[in-house]
Parts: C-alpha cells; structure tokens; sequence
C-alpha cells in the first residue's frame, strides 16, 4: 500500500505553497483535491502540471470537483466540474479520479436516475475512457448533500453507471461515521481502489485503535495495494498530520 496526502487541507494556500507543504511533511505522493483550486479555469491545469514536476511529488489519485445536484437544471454544471477534473487529472498524470454521486440526496429516485444517466452515462464516463482515467465512486457520510452513503444507496447508483469499470473509494472515516465500515467491505472489498484514511470527522489517526487495524487487516485480505490516501480536516495542526504519517509509515511496513 502507498501512503498518500489529500492536499485539500492546504486549499487556503496557492499551489506552489500547497505542494510545498506535502514535501514538508515528507510525502513522497499526493491526491490532488480540486478544492485546491479557487476557481476552475481550463488552462490552468498547465500551472497545476509545472507546480507538481517542480515539487517532485507524484499524484497517485485525483479527487473531483462535484456538484450535488438539486434540479435537473444543474445537470451541466456538474458535468463541467467532472470534465475539468479529468483534464486536470490527465495533466497531473493520475490515472485514478474519485467521484461522489453527484446527485443530491432529496432527489427523488425517478430524478436521481435521469441525472446519473445523463451526467455520468451521456458525459463523464465516455470523456474519461477517452483519457484512460479509471473512475472510482466514493462511499458518503450522513452529513453530505449527496446520495450514496450505504449500501443501498452504493448500489442504486452503481446500478445505473456501472459497465464493470467503476471502482471503489472507500472513505473509512465516512464509513465509521455511518457504521458501515463491515457491511462496505462484504460488499465492495474487492473492488476498492482509493482508500481515504481519517478517523471520525476527518480527524487524523496517531495511534493504532482497533477499528483501524481491523480495517487495514481487512482490505489486505482482499489483495489492496493501492493508496492509503490521509483525508484530514483543514485546521488540524502540522504535529498531528506529521504523527499519523509516522503511524502510517510504521503500520504499513507491516501491511
Ligand atoms: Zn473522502
């Protein structure tokens, strides 16, 4: 497994200063969360491209800009966010994006199917394929806006976009919030293909508490080798960050 850093934490800065701060710390690898960028414009993706080959660091996974929507109207709005995502993913060199649902969870099921269907079906999956980026949809918290945060919902949306090539994020810190994390692996252990490591409310881990072990236990039984992405909530001091990489550095020499 590669331990990673979402560098949505250090959004506040611009991007020089964010991937500094990932080097900082000593991550040799990055997701790049697109909240790190103020305000999405097409060619900006260049400047992301130089301040990444400057830094040294390699992006592993791209987490993509989404939009719940509310209305069928907002539709396309949501489609420009996956789509610039991807670009700026391509530009970046990662061949992995994750997804949320990108439908809002008081979307009746009728409209949530016509909305996955023309976002995901019409637009983001054929512009994906085309860039050879694979797709990884992202299990939720009972906090957000968007629909997909158990098994149910996981399948209603799968169930509309999946053509065999959709992955798996499982966020561990939404999957102990919703007390899923069992029921998720059962279903989806096999198919994980990003991990977004945080304990409840994004908090970092700097101890080995059983649910983890458990959990890291776990997805190595499912042959996982891909990244352990740290989801952290902005505002967590740098001594904390720094300690749960030295968690994760120790516990995954043994994973
Ligand atoms: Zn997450």
């Amino acid at each position: 497994m590669k331990l990673s850093l979402s560098n949505g934490i250090f959004s506040k800065f611009g991007i020089i200063e964010n991937f500094a701060q990932v080097k900082r710390l000593r991550f040799e690898n990055v997701e790049f969360n697109m909240k790190s960028i103020k305000k999405e414009r097409d060619t900006d993706v260049y400047r992301e491209q130089k301040a990444l080959e400057t830094s040294g660091l390699k992006c592993l996974t791209l987490h993509s800009a989404s939009l719940h929507t509310k209305d069928p109207i907002e539709v396309h709005q949501a489609v420009y966010y996956g789509k610039i995502s991807l670009e700026c993913a391509r530009a970046l060199g990662a061949p992995l994006m994750t997804v949320h649902s990108n439908v809002s969870k008081k979307l009746p099921p009728k409209v949530r199917e016509e909305c996955l269907e023309k976002i995901f079906n019409l637009e983001i999956k054929p512009f994906a394929k085309n860039l050879g980026i694979k797709l990884a949809l992202e299990n939720l918290s009972y906090t957000s806006t968007g629909f997909g945060k158990n098994i149910e919902g996981l399948e209603e949306v799968l169930g509309v976009i999946d053509d065999g090539h959709i992955g798996i994020t499982f966020d561990l810190c939404h999957a102990l919030e919703t007390r899923e994390m069992d029921n998720l692996l059962d279903k989806y252990g096999g198919r994980i293909c990003n991990v977004h490591m945080a304990d409840k409310s994004h908090r970092p881990f700097t101890e080995p508490k059983p649910e983890l072990t458990h959990f890291l236990t776990r997805i190595q039984e499912f042959g996982y080798r891909g990244p352990i992405t740290l989801e952290i909530a902005h505002g967590t001091p740098i001594e904390e960050i720094a300690k749960s990489k030295a968690l994760f550095d120790s516990l995954l020499s043994k994973f």
